[in-house]
C-alpha cells in the first residue's frame, strides 16, 4: 500500500519523523484499508511550533476579520457537501457505522461549519456604563481567540466530532492542532485537504495522526498550547486536565456516561420503544449519551420490555455499506469490552432479554458485530447500570413513584444526558429540572444540533460544545477601558 495518509504540519503533508506508519482495519471484515503516518510527541511538537508561529509571529488567520473567515468557513462546508457520499463511505468503512447514519453526519458536520460562519458574523462582546471616580470613561469587552488550540476526538463519529471542535475553534481566529482517534483518522485527512484548498494560512490548522499516548498527550502537557478540548472517556479526561494543569492552559471535556431514560406509564409507549431504541442502539449505541438505563414505571414493564425486545430482534446487522440497522463496532477490543460487559451483567444476575452474544452470521463472521442486548431486573449496584457500555446494550430497571425516578436518575457519577417520557407536561418538566445532567429530552431521546449548548455535568466533563457557547469556549474576553477626558486627573495632591 504506498499511499500513506500524512500529517499535516504548517501547510505541507509530511510522515511522521520515524518514518511510523500503522494499519487502519474496516471493523466490518477486518481488512487493511489504509497506512497512516504513528506519530509521537516529537510530530506532535512540530505541529505545536507551526501552530504557534501562526498564531503569533504573522498572526494572519486571527488578524482575518470575521466576514473573511465566515468565507472559508462556508467554503469548507460547501467542499463538505459536494464531497459528501465520498466522507460518508470513509466514515463508514472507518467506523462500521450504517451508511444513512454516516451520510447524516457529514449533512451534519457541514452545516456546523456554515452555523459558526454564521455567528462568528453576529455582534459579539459588549459596552458597559460604568463610574466616572476617574473621570468620564468607556468600557467595552471584546472577544478574542485563546491562542493554539489542542483538539482529541474520539472514534465514534469521526468527521463530527471534527467538526464540533475545529469549527467554532477556527471560527474564533485560533491556530489550531487537531488529532483524531487513532482508529478513524481517514475522513479528518480529507478534511484537512478541503481545508488546504479552502486556502487556510499555513500553520492554522494542523493535523497529527497517531495514538493517545504518543502523539495526543503532548497537547495536554505542552506549555506552549493555550487550550485543550477533547471528547472521550472519564479515565482519558482526567488525565488530560491533570497534565493541563503544568500551564493552567483552558480545558474542555466532554466525557462518559451512564444516561437515564425515564418512561413513566402514561407514555406513549410505542413511541417510547422506538425512542429507547435510537437512545441506545443509534450508531451501535457508541454514544456517549446512549440512554443506557432505562427507568420505567413498574405497571408497564412486562409490556414495555416485551415490546423492545421484539424490535430489538427484528433488527438488522452486517457492513454498514449495506444500510442495516446495527453495524460493525469499531475495533476488537471495543467488541470484547462489551462483551466483557455483558458477561459480568449475567453473572451478577441480570436477567437477558435479547441478544448478548456476537453476531457472525454470513459475512459478519469476520467483523466485529454485537446483537442489541436488553437485560431486564437490574438493580443499581450491578456494573451494566453504573458502567459505561458504549455498545448496543441496555439495562432496564423499574420505579414506583416519581421521586424513586429522579432519585436512580441521578444515582451516577456520571452527568451528560437524560430523558423523560409522559403525557403530563408539567411532570415532563419538573423531572428535567431535577436531572443533573447537561442534556435532556421530553418524549424523544438523542437528537442533536449545532445551534444548542452540549456537554456535561459532574464526571461528564465541563465546558460546551456547539452553540454560542461553544464559541465562547474557543475566546477570551477582553475588557477595554478608555478615559474620555485625556490629561491629568487630579487623583494626587500636588
Ligand atoms: P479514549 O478516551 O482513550 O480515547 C478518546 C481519544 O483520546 C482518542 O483520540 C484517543 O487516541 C485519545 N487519547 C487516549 N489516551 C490519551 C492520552 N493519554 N492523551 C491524549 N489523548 C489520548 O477512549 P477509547 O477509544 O479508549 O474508548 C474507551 C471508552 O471510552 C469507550 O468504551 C467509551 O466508554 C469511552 N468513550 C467515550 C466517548 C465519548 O464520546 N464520550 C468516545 C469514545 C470513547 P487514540 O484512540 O488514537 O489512542
Amino acid at each position: 500500500m504506498n499511499d500513506i495518509r500524512q500529517n499535516y504540519i504548517d501547510g505541507r503533508w509530511q510522515p511522521a519523523l520515524s518514518g511510523a506508519t500503522r494499519e487502519i482495519i474496516n471493523p466490518a471484515n477486518g481488512e487493511l484499508i489504509a497506512l497512516v503516518a504513528d506519530s509521537q510527541a516529537e510530530d506532535t511538537r512540530l505541529a505545536i511550533a507551526a501552530a504557534k508561529r501562526a498564531f503569533y509571529g504573522k498572526g494572519e488567520w486571527r488578524r482575518t476579520g470575521g466576514p473573511r473567515r465566515a468565507d472559508t468557513l462556508l467554503a469548507i462546508a460547501d467542499a463538505i457537501k459536494a464531497r459528501a457520499e465520498e466522507l460518508a463511505l470513509l466514515d463508514t468503512r472507518d467506523n462500521g457505522k450504517p451508511l444513512r447514519e454516516a451520510r447524516a453526519d457529514i449533512d451534519d458536520a457541514a452545516a456546523c461549519f456554515r452555523y459558526y460562519a454564521g455567528l462568528v458574523t453576529k455582534p459579539q462582546g459588549g459596552v458597559y456604563e460604568v463610574s466616572d471616580g476617574f473621570g468620564p470613561m468607556h468600557a467595552f469587552a471584546m472577544h478574542e481567540p485563546v491562542g493554539v488550540c489542542g483538539l482529541i476526538t474520539p472514534w465514534n463519529y469521526p468527521l463530527l466530532m471534527a467538526a464540533w471542535k475545529l469549527a467554532p475553534a477556527l471560527a474564533a481566529g485560533n491556530c489550531v492542532v487537531f488529532k483524531p482517534s487513532e482508529l478513524t483518522p481517514l475522513s479528518a485527512v480529507e478534511l484537512f485537504r478541503i481545508f488546504h484548498e479552502a486556502g487556510l494560512p499555513a500553520g492554522t490548522a494542523n493535523l497529527v495522526l497517531g495514538t493517545g499516548p504518543s502523539a495526543g498527550q503532548e497537547l495536554a502537557s505542552s506549555h506552549d498550547v493555550d487550550m485543550i478540548t477533547f471528547t472521550g472517556s472519564t479515565r482519558t479526561g482526567q488525565t488530560i486536565a491533570s497534565l493541563a494543569v503544568g500551564n493552567l492552559k483552558k480545558v474542555g471535556l466532554e466525557l462518559g456516561g451512564k444516561s437515564p431514560n425515564i418512561i413513566f406509564a402514561d407514555a406513549d409507549l410505542e413511541g417510547a420503544v422506538e425512542w429507547a431504541m435510537i437512545g441506545v442502539f443509534f450508531n451501535q449505541g457508541e454514544v456517549c449519551s446512549a440512554g443506557s438505563r432505562i427507568l420505567i414505571e413498574e405497571s408497564v414493564k412486562e409490556r414495555f420490555v416485551a415490546r423492545l425486545a421484539e424490535r430489538a430482534n427484528a433488527m438488522t446487522i452486517g457492513d454498514g455499506l449495506h444500510d442495516p440497522d446495527i453495524g460493525a463496532i469499531v475495533s476488537q477490543a471495543q467488541l470484547e469490552k462489551i462483551l466483557g460487559h455483558i458477561e459480568r451483567a449475567r453473572s451478577q444476575g441480570a436477567r437477558l432479554v435479547c441478544g448478548g452474544e456476537r453476531y457472525t452470521a454470513g459475512s459478519c463472521a469476520k467483523g466485529f458485530f454485537v446483537r442489541p442486548t436488553v437485560f431486564d431486573q437490574c438493580t443499581r449496584e450491578m456494573d451494566i447500570v453504573r458502567e459505561e457500555v458504549f455498545g448496543p446494550v441496555v439495562a432496564v430497571q423499574t420505579f414506583r413513584t416519581e421521586a424513586e425516578a429522579i432519585e436512580m436518575a441521578n444515582d451516577t457519577p456520571y452527568g451528560l444526558a437524560g430523558g423523560v417520557f409522559t403525557s403530563d407536561g408539567a411532570r415532563a418538566l419538573r423531572v428535567v429540572k431535577e436531572i443533573r445532567a447537561g442534556v435532556t429530552w421530553i418524549n424523544c431521546y438523542n437528537p442533536t444540533f449545532n445551534e444548542a449548548p452540549w456537554g456535561g455535568y459532574k464526571m461528564s466533563g465541563y465546558g460546551r460544545d456547539l452553540g454560542v457557547n461553544g464559541l465562547l469556549e474557543y475566546q477570551q474576553v477582553k475588557q477595554v477601558n478608555i478615559s474620555l477626558q485625556p490629561g491629568p486627573v487630579g487623583w494626587y495632591r500636588r
